[in-house]
């Protein structure tokens, strides 16, 4: 079997539709800016930028979450899981992404916004001071919208992960993606998970109220190494947790092991909730679970 197990019908999604849809990714396109929405082909697409259905077109904008990818659309890794092209030696970053990033998102009326970025291993920072720019910009211009910084590990480089904890974003983010035995064959191998721990912990050491990481389930995981990965997330102080399902972008990537059934899902959901996590969200094709998330943690920090 080469195409691994089939698609489960709980797992399908709509077509995108709607008017914030529209508005956010023409904006998009005439400022240059990425998502990793797009990029990644994310299925919930039209959930997330469009809203809740049935809602106006203002309600969309306010519910509508987009995850805006900085540093453009080539990363210097090669995880085995995405589907972001690569190269060892990207272009030149925007100087004026800082700013035009921080101009659309003000425009938006978003009241929760996610930064992320490709790694750019080939920047002396890593970008570090280019995320935090963009962070700083985007609370002057806006600052009641809460940001969220998903980042890479800065090559396990604790003095940019400072520049970004203290550039002023309300939730530092960054995955783990899978167990530690399965790192090395998910991820790009500079990329490790007790380097990912030491990103997360610093993060919360510099002051950020809210740390937060991803586990993708169904890529050959077990249960005990599941567990390993919470209890060590948990003694760092990691606070939220989302669970997701690996989906396979391109017969190029590596196979799903398996689908993971809703029933998995809640379970796991209770078991982190029981470890005290703060808030554990699953990804299972469910988009109004990572809104809900986020309006929890719009909750804890208002
Ligand atoms: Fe994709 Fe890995 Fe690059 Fe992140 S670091 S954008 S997961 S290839």
């Amino acid at each position: 079997n080469t195409t691994g197990p089939r698609l489960p019908s709980y797992l399908k999604t709509s077509i995108p539709k709607g008017a914030s849809f529209s508005k956010i990714k023409s904006d998009l396109r005439g400022l240059g800016l990425h998502t990793v929405c797009e990029e990644a082909r994310c299925p919930n697409i039209g959930d997330c930028w469009g809203g809740k259905e049935g809602a106006t077109p203002e309600e969309g904008r306010r519910a509508a979450t987009a995850t805006i990818m900085l540093m453009g659309d080539t990363c210097t890794r090669g995880c085995r899981f995405c589907s972001v092209k690569t190269s060892r030696a990207p272009p030149p970053l925007d100087p004026h992404e800082p700013e035009n990033t921080a101009e659309a998102i003000s425009r938006w009326g978003l009241g929760y916004i996610v930064l992320t970025s490709v790694d750019r291993d080939d920047l002396s920072d890593g970008g570090a001071h280019h995320f935090a720019e963009t962070i700083m910009k985007i609370k002057q211009k806006a600052p009641q919208i809460l940001v969220e910084a998903l980042t890479g590990d800065f090559a396990g480089s604790l003095a940019q992960v400072s520049v970004v904890a203290k550039s002023g974003l309300d939730v530092y983010a960054h995955n783990v993606e899978t167990v530690e035995a399965l790192t090395p064959f998910v991820r790009d191998r500079r990329a490790t998970f007790r380097q990912s721990l030491s990103v997360l912990e610093h993060a919360k050491k510099e002051g950020v109220r809210i740390t937060k990481t991803s586990i993708m389930l169904g890529v050959g995981e077990n249960e005990e190494q599941v567990m390993d990965a919470l209890r060590e997330l948990r003694n760092i102080d990691v606070d939220v947790v989302t669970f997701g399902q690996y989906m396979r972008p391109t017969k190029r990537h590596m196979k799903v092991d398996r689908y993971v059934t809703p029933t998995e899902f809640d379970r796991w959901k209770h078991v982190a909730e029981d470890m005290g996590f703060l808030y554990v969200a699953r990804l299972d094709a469910k988009p109004s679970d990572l809104q809900a998330g986020e309006y929890f943690i719009e909750n804890v920090l208002r």
